[in-house]
């Protein structure tokens, strides 16, 4: 059909030119002289007009009113739904909208910056004000007439709702408390002390990165002040960085996002800058990092491995054996902050500002009331007052620049990547086997089959029920956790 390969040209030289654009940012946050900023945002800026023109092209329009979806196969029926709803959403929000967003959010990312180092919630309410009710007037546009929020959550996680979302995570957050308690009252694990050199700690990051299957030759690590990960198909850079006394920093955090990179890595050639050759969603690509993260870098089995790994890496460090290691691994402690959080602590960060959230866009809870909202739900979860606004309401960049919607996806994540976990064992019975000789090769194997070469495919959703024969729920999560950390705190 004419149309359709005219359409899907035009399209892959708009996925070309947004890697173009993905390439700059990386760029930006690694490699770029410091005095180029300010040239640097004239080019971003340039790259994003040449981007949005391209998404409001009137022959798109044509081509979609002469293509007949049920004439193609199976892809090609996939590609015309992506394209057709991304499409649709553009037409959606005017372009004075749009741009007022823009201008207001980059404003508000640098008053947030601010407010967060003077401790100084109020100088941040007025800018954040504007940023919620613009976000709203576009969840509104999106909605036609339907719930705003989910209309924001569908630009992250499509199919999903916050209604689902809540039902979720109200079952999941008195299980998550409780093991929170239970465990921080028992006795656990020291942490870890030492000064471990920052060579040696790349090194050893790179070969958990290479043990993962990460492709160095479609690939780079490099080192940034946030680890990210970049890029799709036969070009995927990710970042790590690197703290003295903290190796699992690095190590930790090169996993996850090794799990984010290899997943655009897999995804199936004929795909490749196409709408289909991206990770599907937010919360199937979180699922991915922190399966790699968790379930596999973070078991038993495979700490085993890593304890020797780094005997042979540093000298001596405080802890004697590889079941003492695994615990220091997975130790949970108090803290404030949700990017530092442990296993069984961070989704309850997750749910508090998914709860804020959606009260905040469903009109229930105002802005100026936000801090002691998130105060209270804070001291009810973790048991101790937030101490100052950097450590509570000011830590996370995203309201500022208007990321709404976008907080639940780590949850789910989680709850995919348990899922995930327990096909994968059953599939893969004497997995820790080969986990403890540093080889991941049939879980990563199985993944990349069962999810990750699928690339867009099918929705989120079932994405992971075609990969784990099941919809998905948050009981294989729960369960490995309690397990889990039953298991290392002896109760
Ligand atoms: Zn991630």
């Amino acid at each position: 059909m004419a149309a359709f390969d005219d359409l899907m040209a035009f399209q892959k030289e708009t996925e070309a030119l947004s890697q173009v654009a993905g390439r700059l940012g990386w760029d930006q946050e690694t490699m770029m002289p410091r005095g180029a900023a300010a040239q640097r945002g004239e080019e971003m800026a340039a790259m994003e007009g040449v981007l949005h023109a391209r998404r409001i092209e009137p022959k798109v329009a044509d081509w979609l009113a002469a293509i007949d979806d049920a004439s193609l196969d199976q892809v090609g029926q996939a590609q015309m739904r992506d394209i057709r709803k991304s499409f649709a959403r553009t037409q959606k929000i005017p372009a004075d909208l749009a741009a007022e967003i823009a201008k207001v959010t980059s404003q508000a990312q640098g008053q947030w910056a601010e407010a967060r180092a003077n401790q100084d919630v109020a100088a941040f309410l007025p800018v954040l004000e504007n940023v919620v009710r613009l976000k709203r007037e576009e969840g509104q546009a999106l909605a036609e007439g339907g719930d705003v929020y989910d209309a924001m959550i569908d630009d992250y996680e499509p199919d999903m709702t916050a209604a689902e979302l809540g039902a979720m995570f109200d079952a999941m957050r008195p299980r998550l408390v409780a093991l929170r308690a239970a465990v921080l009252e028992a006795e656990g694990p020291k942490p870890l002390n030492g000064r471990f050199p920052e060579v040696a700690q790349l090194a050893l990051s790179n070969k958990l990165a290479a043990a993962f299957g990460y492709d160095f030759n479609h690939g780079r690590i490099d080192k940034a002040v946030h680890p990210f990960s970049s890029g799709s198909g036969q070009d995927v850079r990710i970042t790590t960085r690197v703290a003295v006394d903290d190796p699992f920093n690095c190590f930790y955090s090169t996993v996850h996002e090794v799990g984010h990179a290899c997943y655009e890595q897999n995804i199936d050639n004929a795909y490749l800058l196409t709408p289909l050759g991206r990770g599907v969603s937010m919360g199937v690509h979180e699922s991915q990092s922190r399966i790699y993260e968790n379930q596999l870098a973070r078991s038993e089995a495979f700490t085993g491995w890593l304890f020797d790994q780094m005997r042979s890496s540093f000298d001596e460090f405080d802890v004697s054996n590889a079941r003492e290691f695994y615990g220091t691994v997975n130790r949970v402690a108090n803290g404030y902050i949700r990017t530092e959080a442990d296993e069984v602590q961070y989704n309850l960060h997750v749910m508090l500002r998914f709860d804020l959230e959606r009260a905040l866009m469903g009109g229930d809870l105002a802005v100026k009331d936000l801090e002691a909202a998130w105060n209270d739900r804070f001291a009810a979860d973790f048991g101790y007052a937030v101490d100052k606004p950097s450590n509570g309401v000011l830590q996370d960049v995203h309201w500022s620049v208007g990321l709404f919607g976008y907080f639940p996806t780590y949850a789910l994540g989680n709850v995919y990547a348990g899922c995930l976990n327990a096909a994968l064992r059953k599939a893969v019975p004497n997995l820790d086997a080969q986990l403890a000789q540093g080889d991941t090769s049939a879980a990563t194997t199985w993944l990349k089959d069962n999810l990750q070469t699928h690339g867009g495919l099918r929705s989120p959703r079932k994405t992971i029920e075609h990969a784990c024969g099941q919809a998905p729920t948050s009981g294989p999560l729960l369960d490995y956790l309690e397990l889990k950390f039953k298991d290392i705190y002896g109760l």
